[in-house]
């Protein structure tokens, strides 16, 4: 064995980004998450992509912007302009909070941002480049209001974790389903994701979360669709889900939000497929788009890096309203009749 010793800090970085930069869908989802906290209502998603893999990841909002002194910051370990301290995370409303995205893909990565602040004075924008953590470049450009982030040779310096990606349709799979659930979780935003030059997929704002739907998924699935409703004090549920006939072979089409954060929950696709009684064939699962608005106060969001699994207090209050609200979507158009625990 060797002396025991610290880590140069270029190599706690590497191994910190592990956890949040697992392929590009999580640089996608870090970059798309940012533009959303930054109030952008639309938003641009550019990949590039050759036999090898995808070779680059660029999102640009109009959102918010930062400042040339900000920019800098920005990818500092732990540097977050959202939460101030653990306190702040009973109220949190933003999707980030760990300070940690920007430098982490940086880490692994070259990445150029592009920057203005929204209705400031000044009329040109900073561009910063950044290689495995080291600010290479910084240059005072002419650019318009918000941000654009581009990443590319994602795990140039990691070759294990290069080792790990997957086929290119695989990656491409991964981003695609990313973009789909921030987009469902936020239809006051237009996203557009652009492929080698042609248009993936494309949502309307504002229009509301059917119309969402019917653009990502097509508008037969969205007129099929039964609308959820639910209450309690300090729960509002509200969503979509689909008539029994209308059945997955897994639950990956129950999508779920809780505040706007789309998470991962098998507890509460249990609720909701439980909703169903015994009008789902064993093994079969519904599907669902559903949001909970819940006092943020009951929800931790501060679980795991990636942020989209949470834990919840009261949460047996909350399966059952999930499973009664369903219950009643059902039962509202005479579907449920056989359902167990009906009247
Ligand atoms: P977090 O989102 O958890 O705060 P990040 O590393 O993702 O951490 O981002 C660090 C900070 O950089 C953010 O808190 C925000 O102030 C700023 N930032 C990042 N992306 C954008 C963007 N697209 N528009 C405006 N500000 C941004
Ligand atoms: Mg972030």
């Amino acid at each position: 064995m060797t002396e025991i010793h610290v880590l140069d800090p270029e190599t706690v970085n590497q191994i910190a980004a592990g956890e949040v930069v697992e392929r590009p869908a999580s640089v996608a989802k870090e970059l798309l998450e940012n533009a959303i906290d930054a109030g952008a209502t639309v938003i641009l998603l550019e990949i590039a992509s050759d036999a090898a893999g995808i070779t680059k990841i660029q999102v640009t909002d109009n959102g918010e912007g930062m400042t040339p002194g900000e920019a800098v910051l920005a990818f500092q370990p732990h540097a977050t302009s959202k939460i101030r301290d653990i306190t702040d995370l009973s109220t949190i409303r933003t999707l980030g909070f760990r300070g940690e995205a920007l430098a982490s893909i940086a880490a692994v990565s070259e990445v150029t941002m592009v920057t203005r602040p929204r209705g400031g004075e000044a009329l040109s924008g900073t561009r910063l480049v950044v290689r495995g953590g080291e600010i290479v470049e910084t240059a005072e450009v002419g650019a318009p209001e918000g941000t654009t982030v581009t990443v590319e040779r994602l795990f140039y310096n990691t070759p294990v974790r290069r080792k790990f990606l997957k086929s290119r349709n695989t990656e491409l799979a991964h981003v695609y389903a990313v973009v789909e659930s921030l987009a469902l979780a936020h239809g006051e935003i237009a996203f557009r994701v652009v492929h080698n030059g042609k248009e993936r997929m494309a949502t309307q704002r504002s229009a509301g979360l059917l119309a969402t739907v019917a653009g990502l998924y097509g508008a037969d699935l969205a007129r099929s669709l039964l609308p959820v409703e639910g209450r309690l004090p300090f729960l509002t549920i509200r969503g979509y889900v689909s008539r029994p006939q209308e059945n997955r072979g897994s639950p990956s089409q129950i999508s779920l939000s809780i505040n706007g954060r789309s998470i991962l929950s098998r507890k509460i696709a249990a609720a909701v497929r439980e909703g169903y009684g015994n009008l789902l064939p064993k093994d079969r699962y519904p599907v669902a788009f559903m949001d909970l608005a819940i006092d943020t106060g009951l929800v931790d969001v501060n679980v795991h890096p990636t942020k989209r699994e949470v834990r919840l207090s009261r949460e047996r209050e909350i399966l059952e309203a999930v499973t009664a609200a369903v219950r009643k979507a059902l039962a509202d158009h005479d579907l449920s009749r056989d359902a167990p625990g009906e009247p």
